[in-house]
């Protein structure tokens, strides 16, 4: 049903659908799925691929074991499995006379705007070619600070940048289980989930794919994000051949609901930024006046955390590290340093030149 009223569909395929554990690709796998695909297009879908496997495919090529592998040569590695992988999909899906189209995204084309609005416009210019893109994380620029890491969160982020209606994680995994399947009989597939709260989050960390816990963690990430962006998100089973068949036939997998959200694109994408790049400490004063939807000031703050730039993503939390909001900073850390605490009326004597007077402004701000 959720896939039927789609009509923007983003689907990721984690690295062991394509490759399994003896390192052989798993072809005829991907030539079911291209009819999956087929149909979906038939149907008038706009449709993404976020398809993990540049390192695996990497690590096939030159004979190594991807656990083994540090950074620096893992980004090499990368650089030689994503032309492997690409021309394993454009082989199998020129099969099925499938358009296909390639995006490398880094982090921060997702979490500065004009790069995001970008992106945007480039997957619906491939969507009125009729074209589907096929996204990776740009493994071989990526350091670990600035990464992703897992193509969980940047299919929702994908999901949340494109405006998708819904997101297909495909892994390994049923979807969520009340416990781990392969130890207790009694145990049951969550169907649906609107809520994602502690007992969501245990259920989390006890149920285990093959790939060990991780892998569960970056998935419910991935559903928060989605939640607030208005996407309804799966995780399903990829395994069986044509695997979007079976989530229509059998809806045998963990479906995420979305949360009604009057939010506008750009405070959704506020509000979902993957790596917020520091924190404000703020007192209770402050938050009463953000919960009334005013700007946050430099008196209100009490503590700076991180190094950040105007501009960049920031958490808003109290004195006991709960999180109450999201917003872009106006300031530079260092200078929220100098005029925390302070009326605004004395930030050009601290400063020695003229800035905005919210640190927050309302409009760059979205409450959790
Ligand atoms: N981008 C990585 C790759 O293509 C995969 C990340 C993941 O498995 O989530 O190998």
């Amino acid at each position: 049903m959720y896939l039927k009223n789609s009509k923007t569909i983003v689907i990721k395929i984690g690295s062991s659908l394509l490759i399994d554990d003896k390192k052989t690709i798993r072809q005829k796998w991907l030539l079911e799925f291209t009819k999956d695909i087929k149909e979906l297009l038939n149907n008038k879908k706009n449709l993404i691929i976020v398809s993990s496997g540049a390192i695996a495919l990497g690590c096939k090529k030159l004979n190594l074991n991807k656990k083994n592998l540090k950074l620096d040569k893992s980004q090499a590695v990368a650089s030689i499995g994503q032309i492997e992988l690409m021309n394993l999909f454009k082989k199998t899906f020129n099969k099925k006379k499938i358009n296909l189209s390639q995006i490398l995204l880094t982090l921060e084309d997702t979490e500065q705007r004009r790069r995001a609005i970008n992106a945007k416009r480039t997957f619906d210019n491939l969507f009125k070619l009729g074209f589907v893109p096929i996204v990776n994380e740009n493994d071989s620029i990526a350091t670990s600070e600035i990464k992703y890491g897992d193509n969980d969160r940047l299919a929702s982020r994908v999901a949340q940048i494109s405006s998708a209606d819904c997101l297909i994680l495909l892994s390994d995994v049923d979807g969520l289980y009340t416990k781990n399947p392969k130890i207790y009989k009694d145990a049951k597939l969550i169907k649906e989930i609107k809520n994602i709260d502690l007992n969501i989050e245990q259920f989390a960390k006890k149920s285990i794919g093959k790939h060990g816990t991780g892998g569960m963690k970056t998935k419910i990430d991935a559903a928060r994000i989605c939640q607030i962006s208005g996407c309804v998100m799966a995780i399903a089973n990829g395994l069986s051949e044509r695997p979007i068949k079976i989530i229509s036939q059998k809806n045998n997998c963990t479906w995420f609901l979305p949360k009604i959200s009057k939010l506008d694109a750009r405070k959704k994408w506020i509000i979902s930024s993957i790596a917020p790049k520091g924190e404000l400490i703020i007192d209770e004063g402050a938050i009463n006046a953000l919960k009334k939807g005013k700007s946050l000031l430099a008196a209100g703050i009490k503590q700076v955390k991180g190094k950040f730039n105007k501009g960049d993503h920031i958490k808003i939390l109290d004195k006991n590290m709960t999180e109450h909001a999201r917003g872009l900073s106006s300031f530079t850390s260092d200078e929220i340093s100098k005029i925390k605490g302070q009326h605004s009326n004395k930030i050009f004597e601290l400063l020695g030149y003229i800035t905005k007077s919210e640190v927050i402004h309302k409009d760059d701000m979205v409450e959790i």
